[in-house]
């Protein structure tokens, strides 16, 4: 136990050669900012998820913000969504002068739940924002009918998602708009990056514009041969474009992300084959019907039988060298939203009851077995000398 083991990070990115001669070309190119391999890459994610647009900008935050306001979101209009998520996806609604309302979620999945969502649609709902939480998708079924039958755009927060299936399709299919992360420890990075997919030409075209400064459409090609000078700014917009070194990134990436998805889900099935005998941890769940993604491995701690909480537990683990992490800290009990719409311990039972005991484990390609193995023996471990 003295002996000081090398310790196993919560996240190692995955990369080799093929991402640096990328980026090289685009320096040597000329190209820095939006050029031709965004295009390229753009080109990839769109098949990737069968979508018949995509538009590449540098952040899945930016991505749901200029999303939204294609949605047709504005002041005073109201946006339903998870308060198990990240802050970006209710910065996103606040950007726009609009008003988050959470709806709580299904225990087991973690995702919003679509009857929830149901109660909390007011005449000032505009859109949704699903959370596809770890890489596993939100009930799509339940959530298309829902919005199609109210008429409100589905917006979906995927930062998770890509690679994740359900309802035989894609995440970044099958809603209106669909928000990716490229963000440095997401499953596919361009260090920042995000993308919007969607099958609107009007409203990718939208996006598009308000991603550069509201600019009409060729503006960045103005400096090229064929492009012209002249443009003209149809409304304000943001600057939110990618640029072809991020871009080069993202392709090399998305050249071995079906391996990167190969070895998560290798990793993530053996992390339950190993814990699922403990009577101490509730496993994600992998439902039938889905690809779920596995970008985050959350297992949740249970207090019927350990005698420590969440915070001991992965100080515990830091103390044996395994960095862990945690997903998410309810949106509601931030102070901002405390101080802003009055919410309070208790609002969401569900969302503060699953992430009081949820730790996120090591999960990532390079991972190895015998790494794997010692993040087990040591949650194993801690389960047996803290039981109750
Ligand atoms: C990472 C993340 C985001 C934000 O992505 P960025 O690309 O960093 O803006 C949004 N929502 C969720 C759920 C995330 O995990």
């Amino acid at each position: 136990m003295a002996r000081a083991r090398q310790h196993i990070p919560f996240y190692v990115p995955w990369t080799d050669r093929t991402e640096i001669v990328q980026m090289t070309q685009a320096i040597r190119s000329g190209w820095l900012t939006t050029g031709p391999k965004v295009g390229l890459f753009e080109d990839r994610i769109r098949r990737m998820v069968r979508a018949r647009h995509a538009v590449a900008v540098n952040s899945c935050t930016a991505a749901l913000h200029v999303s939204l306001a294609a949605a047709g979101v504005g002041p005073g209009d109201e946006v339903i969504t998870s308060p198990y998520t990240f802050a970006a996806t209710g910065e996103a609604i606040l950007y726009l002068g609009a008003r988050p309302v959470l709806a709580d979620i299904d225990s087991t999945t973690l995702n919003i739940d679509p009857g929830a969502v149901e109660s909390a649609i007011t005449r000032r709902t505009r859109a949704i924002v699903p959370v596809h939480i770890a890489g596993l998708p939100c009930d799509m079924p339940a959530l298309l009918a829902l919005a199609r039958r109210r008429r409100l755009k589905l917006v979906d927060d995927a930062a998770h998602a890509l690679g994740s299936w359900v309802n035989g399709r894609p995440i970044g299919s099958q809603s209106d708009f669909t928000c990716f992360s490229f963000y440095a420890t997401k499953n596919l990075t361009t260090g920042e990056g995000g993308m919007v997919t969607t099958n609107d030409r009007e409203a990718a075209e939208r996006v598009r514009r308000l991603s550069l400064h509201g600019m009409t459409h060729d503006a960045w090609k103005r400096y090229t041969r064929t492009g012209s000078w002249r443009y003209d700014v149809l409304e304000m917009g943001f600057k939110y474009n990618m640029t072809d070194i991020a871009a080069g990134l993202g392709l090399a990436q998305a050249a071995k992300f079906p391996s990167i998805q190969a070895r998560r889900r290798r990793l993530a099935r053996r992390y339950t084959a190993l814990l699922a005998s403990c009577d101490a941890f509730d496993l994600p769940p992998e439902p039938k019907g889905v690809v779920h993604a596995w970008h985050l491995y959350v297992l949740r701690l249970r207090p019927g039988v350990l005698r420590v909480g969440r915070d001991e537990m992965i100080a515990l683990l830091q103390e044996q060298g395994i960095g862990t992490s945690m997903h998410f800290l309810p949106l509601h009990l931030h102070s901002l939203y405390r101080r802003r719409f009055g919410y309070r311990r208790g609002d969401f039972p569900k969302t503060e009851r699953e992430s009081a005991r949820a730790i996120s484990l090591p999960l990532y390609p390079g991972l190895n077995r015998a790494d794997q193995d010692r993040v087990v023996g040591t949650l194993l471990d801690l389960a047996r000398r803290h039981r109750r």
